[in-house]
């Protein structure tokens, strides 16, 4: 059997974009979308184990939002100051990420899930999915490099009190969506963002 064809343990599919480009050229992050479940250290206390994170550029500021995890304070949206595109970019290197990009493998097993999207200034991205058990994440990929960096972006990040700026109303139920987000999470309705 070939690597990504059905097995009877684990029908793994391999969505893989092997076209993907290996190599971004840009250093000019406009936007880092982080989102993953994991099932494994979820307690009874806490079983929200998804996370989601955004971090986007606007103006000379980095627009950070996190919902989810263990943080019972949240959605969490704070403010910082754009050199975090900077580290974020130097750990994106470090870790070879761009070797990753158009990774896509999903299987039956629960367990896990993540997304991963950087948006450069030149319309460059890296991408990567992975759903079901551990063994459908790239190897040598850590999902946790990444998480660390953007609880470290929260702690750090002056809070944002006006949140007029970062949300927009959903125009068929009028509830407030992230201005990250393309579609409503009431709702499900197609968000234009400006
Ligand atoms: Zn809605």
């Amino acid at each position: 059997m070939g690597f990504g064809e059905t097995t009877q343990f684990g029908a793994a599919e391999d969505y893989t974009d092997k076209k993907a480009s290996k190599s971004i050229v840009s250093k000019n992050i406009e936007r880092f979308y982080l989102s993953f479940f994991d099932m494994r250290s979820a307690t009874v206390k806490n079983t929200n184990r998804f996370y989601e994170y955004f971090l986007i550029k606007k103006e000379d500021k980095c627009l950070y939002h996190c919902e989810g995890g263990t943080n019972s304070n949240i959605p969490s949206d704070r403010r910082l100051e754009s050199e975090v595109f900077g580290e974020l970019q130097g750990l994106i290197e470090d870790n070879n990420l761009a070797a990753f990009n158009g990774h896509s493998k999903r299987d039956t097993a629960l367990g896990a899930r993540m997304t991963l999207k950087v948006d450069y200034s030149s319309k460059e991205s890296i991408f990567i999915y992975c759903e079901g058990s551990s063994a459908t994440f790239p190897f040598g990929f850590s999902v946790s490099v990444f998480s660390d960096f953007l609880e470290a972006c929260d702690e750090k990040g002056e809070k944002i009190e006006d949140i007029s700026e970062i949300y927009v109303v959903c125009p068929c139920c009028k509830e407030k969506v992230y201005i990250g987000k393309a579609w409503c999470g009431n709702c499900g309705a197609d968000i234009k963002q400006r």
